[in-house]
């Protein structure tokens, strides 16, 4: 739209300008980054040119790069086919000259761009950090210019303060340090031009020093009476003081003046949340706390037990040993184990040895732990007595295995979360276990195990004919919730572990004999013995 009128503006009233279509590949515009313009081009008027000019002759530099106006926000630098190029538009430049008071806003904004073209800056920058910085040497020069041409500080930093973004952008440093960097080349050039003698300003507001001057050191509108920090440029809404990072805690009582902060850390932010700033923050990306300098707490072993807690903080081990290893599973942290490379028993210290002496070993788990909730697994035998040295498996709940101790008791850790699963539970005389738990790891469970009853009884199948034994004969018990099934060997001999003085069914199979069913008393008389079974032959 904005094109449209202005071509219209240009046909009927100012035909002798040329006009031509440029494309930007980037640039620096006064406060935006610039990248793929295509603006129309005119050229530059006479007041625009008089500006350029007096800045190119204030510093004693020729023109080297073209001056033209177009349809741009404010005005900008580029360069393309190694030709320099300031554009500005004109109707941007035609506002300030109608008010004396801003008047050298249009100076400060061509004296930066003209800037960015005598600093020689490579106008496709990526890095934003090097960008920044280029941006505030344009700005410095335009202090410097502006001094040179006679404005005040104030008049020096008009540019920025009138049309720079409050904030800070990608390509763009903010307000207050651009300004600074302004006064900055404003002061160096008063230092420079009073040590030649030159010490008057122009003044267009009319003020020429016959009347009372406020002093104002620093330049940033605020009277040095009323000034928290008069010899440096700062932000009204804080006394006169700077403010780099924007954070409302004024440069001088800011611990961190370029991060933004918070006040109860001085200014300073607390990037991680730990409650350690970051200026006192080892670790200021990773919580910690303060006794550790606000890192993690240290671990050697990197086993997620710290060190201070870490029974064997070299060693990476398990939560449930506080974390000592155990190399040979055997549930007896290696500290502990006398035999750490033997799977050994608990009660023996970690080495092998017969569990039937169990009892004489004070128990070695329990010492271990002694803080944790006393969570464990208490087996006993019908009559509530403790078994001792029986194997327990917890494959299924965490991967533990172990034994109880002399009371009975297998200790586990507590689980965050806790869970169903089986616990098995192997002991000889015993009938084994395999019991489904609710909510495993959050309380102590007792187990009964079921005393094995059981006895072996053996015996032999022949065949009636040659009297020879027979082998592979598969032998069956009938028992009332299921069968139990074995077989011959080369001796015809087979056993079986089965109830003693109960009678039951046993069949005999083999291909090429006639089955055989027998009842079978099985007596614990004559040494478990089962009377001989003879096979006949099919025919
Ligand atoms: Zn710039």
């Amino acid at each position: 739209m904005r094109l449209n009128i202005l071509l219209l503006f240009l046909l009927c009233c100012s035909s002798v300008q040329a006009q031509k279509r440029m494309l930007i590949p980037s640039g620096c515009a006064f406060d935006t980054d610039v990248k793929n313009l295509n603006p129309y081009t005119f050229d530059a008027d006479p007041q625009a040119q008089q500006i350029v000019g007096e800045i190119c002759a204030a510093i004693g530099i020729q023109q080297k790069f073209q001056l033209q106006s177009a349809d741009v926000k404010n005005a900008l630098a580029c360069e393309r086919d190694g030709q320099r190029f300031i554009l500005y538009n004109t109707d941007f430049l035609k506002e300030f000259q109608a008010d004396a008071r801003s008047k050298w806003a249009a100076y400060g904004v061509l004296a930066h761009e003209i800037g960015h073209h005598v600093n020689f800056h490579n106008f496709n920058e990526e890095n934003p950090a090097r960008r920044k910085e280029l941006e505030l040497e344009a700005d410095r020069f335009s202090g410097f210019v502006l001094r040179s041409l006679g404005a005040t500080k104030d008049e020096a930093k008009t540019a920025v303060s009138n049309l720079v973004n409050k904030t800070e952008t990608a390509t763009h440093p903010p307000p207050t340090a651009r300004n600074l960097a302004v006064v900055n080349g404003w002061n160096d050039q008063d230092v420079r031009l009073r040590n030649m003698g030159v010490t008057g300003v122009n003044n267009p507001s009319g003020n020429n020093g016959n009347t009372t001057i406020v002093r104002d050191s620093d330049g940033d509108g605020i009277p040095d009476g009323q000034d928290g920090c008069p010899d440096v440029p700062g932000e009204t809404l804080l006394k006169g003081c700077p403010d780099a990072d924007g954070d409302g805690i004024t440069d001088d009582e800011d611990a961190c003046p370029y991060k933004k902060g918070e006040t109860r850390w001085k200014g300073c932010p607390d990037t991680d949340d730990d409650g350690i700033p970051d200026n006192k923050d080892k670790c200021p990306y990773l919580r910690g706390e303060l006794i550790d300098e606000g890192c993690p707490p240290a671990d050697n072993d990197n086993d997620g037990i710290p060190n201070k807690t870490d029974r064997c903080p070299d060693k990476s081990g398990k939560v449930r040993y506080r974390g000592c290893p155990d190399t040979d599973g055997d549930g007896v942290p290696d500290p502990d184990d006398k035999c750490p490379n033997e799977k050994g028993d608990p009660n023996f210290e970690g080495c092998q040895t017969d569990i039937k002496q169990s009892t004489a070993i004070p128990d070695k788990k329990e010492n271990i732990n002694p803080s944790a909730k006393d969570l464990h697994l208490l087996i006993t035998d019908e009559n509530g007595l403790p078994i001792s040295g029986a194997n327990i498996d917890l494959s299924d709940c965490y991967g533990d295995k172990g034994k109880t101790n002399r009371d009975g008791k297998f200790y586990f850790d507590e689980l965050l979360r806790p869970i169903d699963c089986n616990v098995s539970i192997h002991q000889i005389g015993y009938i084994d276990a395999t019991i489904a738990l609710r909510d495993f790891g959050k309380q102590k469970v007792k187990i009964s195990l079921v005393k094995d009853t059981r006895e072996d009884f053996h015996g032999y199948v022949f065949d009636e004919y040659t009297k020879a034994p027979i082998q592979k004969v598969i032998v069956q018990v009938q028992l009332p919730d299921g069968i139990l099934e074995t077989s011959t060997d080369s001796a015809g001999f087979y056993s079986f572990n089965i109830d003693p003085s109960v009678t039951y069914l046993v069949s005999y199979y083999k291909n090429g004999y006639v089955d055989a069913v027998v009842r079978t008393f099985f007596s614990s008389k004559d040494n478990n013995r089962i009377a001989n079974v003879n096979l006949e032959k099919n025919h």
